[in-house]
């Protein structure tokens, strides 16, 4: 019998397969608006284009300046564009990025958000927004951002880099694994994890020979999906705690950093969380949680050291000062030597220990 536990759905419609940006007319319709706007970053503006294209008379524009971290002036443009053209929704084409800026707009007018994501970052199913002012991003969760629908269309990520791609599915994993020890988890939630890592650890090795291959874009971006509804649904930890910290106070590249910090965050909890690291390690079919994830980005040539990321030596007593400032619930109690230690291994790329 399970543990009590409180489930708590998120109403999105999510429209899956390849070739489903088609159907971004008909979704339009369905929330019954007439004049939309699309958002894109400006590499993607071919992208976008399409979307144009398609909605045809239900296209009112193009905001082609989406970039990292949403910068409150380029929210502040974008909101303003939406209020001149009078759109009644925006359709985001792009990364969390481009979701991030739509996110923007819909908490403060309340328009309607139709995501349509080209990465593995998650942003699209969960109600949480960020926001950066003079260099300080903050985040928050509200129910109006989340987006309402979401198309999922496996041809889109098949012009991801493999670097991209690689780095974007570990931050997907990074979101399952932690929600597999969430204080606030259910078994819904466990379910979805497990199988969106299983997913994305396996559509990764195949995508290494052959990086259009559709069937593996297809899991990955399954799994992604997956992997960000636990995101949405359930509190992270350590690890999502150590990458904020670390992406913030030293700029470094957001998905490189998630795939250099996991296995080393889980070691960190193994001892605290077995039942959530048999779940991971099942998925990965290894024998341990952290080594698996470990050897896995190794196999693919992912980056495995903050070292090799940018990040500098003197920086890692600030960061492990910074990771237990505030506190949060985290399976292990937050130690500030032995999260020195593991920031020290993780910046050598040694392999992960407890
Ligand atoms: P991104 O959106 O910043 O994209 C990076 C670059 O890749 C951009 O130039 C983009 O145009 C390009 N790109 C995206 N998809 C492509 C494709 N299929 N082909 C070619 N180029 C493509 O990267 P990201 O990792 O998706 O998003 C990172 C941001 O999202 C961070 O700011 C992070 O904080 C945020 N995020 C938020 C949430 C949330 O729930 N709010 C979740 C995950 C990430």
């Amino acid at each position: 019998m399970p543990a009590p536990f409180v489930y708590q759905a998120h109403a999105s419609r999510i429209v899956f397969g390849a070739g489903s940006l088609a159907q971004i007319g008909q979704e339009v319709k369905a929330l019954g608006a007439t004049r939309a706007l699309v958002l894109c970053t400006p590499e993607q503006v071919h992208s976008a284009q399409q979307v144009i294209d398609l909605l045809g008379s239900r296209a009112a524009g193009l905001f082609p300046k989406a970039q990292m971290h949403v910068p409150l002036e380029t929210a502040r443009e974008a909101r303003e564009l939406a209020r001149r053209l009078g759109a009644d929704c925006a359709v985001a084409i792009g990364g969390g990025s481009t979701t991030g800026l739509g996110k923007a707009i819909a908490l403060d007018s309340g328009l309607p958000i139709v995501a349509i994501p080209t990465t593995y970052a998650g942003s699209e199913v969960t109600p949480i927004y960020g926001l950066t002012d003079g260099g300080i991003k903050k985040t928050g969760r509200d129910a109006r951002v989340l987006p309402r629908t979401v198309i999922y269309d496996p041809e889109l990520t098949t012009t991801l880099p493999l670097r991209m791609t690689v780095t974007s599915a570990f931050n997907a994993i990074a979101h399952a694994a932690e929600g597999l020890y969430a204080h606030d988890g259910n078994p819904v939630i466990d379910l979805m994890a497990e199988e969106g890592i299983r997913a994305c650890a396996a559509a990764l090795p195949p995508l290494l020979d052959e990086p259009t291959a559709l069937q593996a874009r297809s899991d990955a971006l399954y799994g992604a999906w997956l992997c960000g509804t636990v995101l949405g649904q359930v509190a992270m930890g350590l690890h999502h705690k150590l990458c904020h910290t670390l992406g913030g106070s030293f700029n470094l590249p957001h998905a490189e950093v998630h795939t250099v910090i996991l296995p080393h965050a889980l070691a960190y909890n193994t001892a605290h969380a077995p039942q959530a690291m048999a779940h991971i390690a099942r998925a990965l079919g290894a024998a341990d949680a952290a080594r698996g994830i470990f050897e896995l980005a190794q196999r693919l040539g992912a980056p495995t050291s903050l070292a090799a990321i940018g990040m500098p030596e003197a920086g890692l007593d600030r960061a492990a000062d910074l990771a237990v400032t505030t506190p949060y619930p985290n399976p292990r109690p937050l130690e500030r030597a032995a999260l020195r230690a593991l920031l020290q291994r993780a910046f050598d790329g040694a392999a992960p220990a407890a």
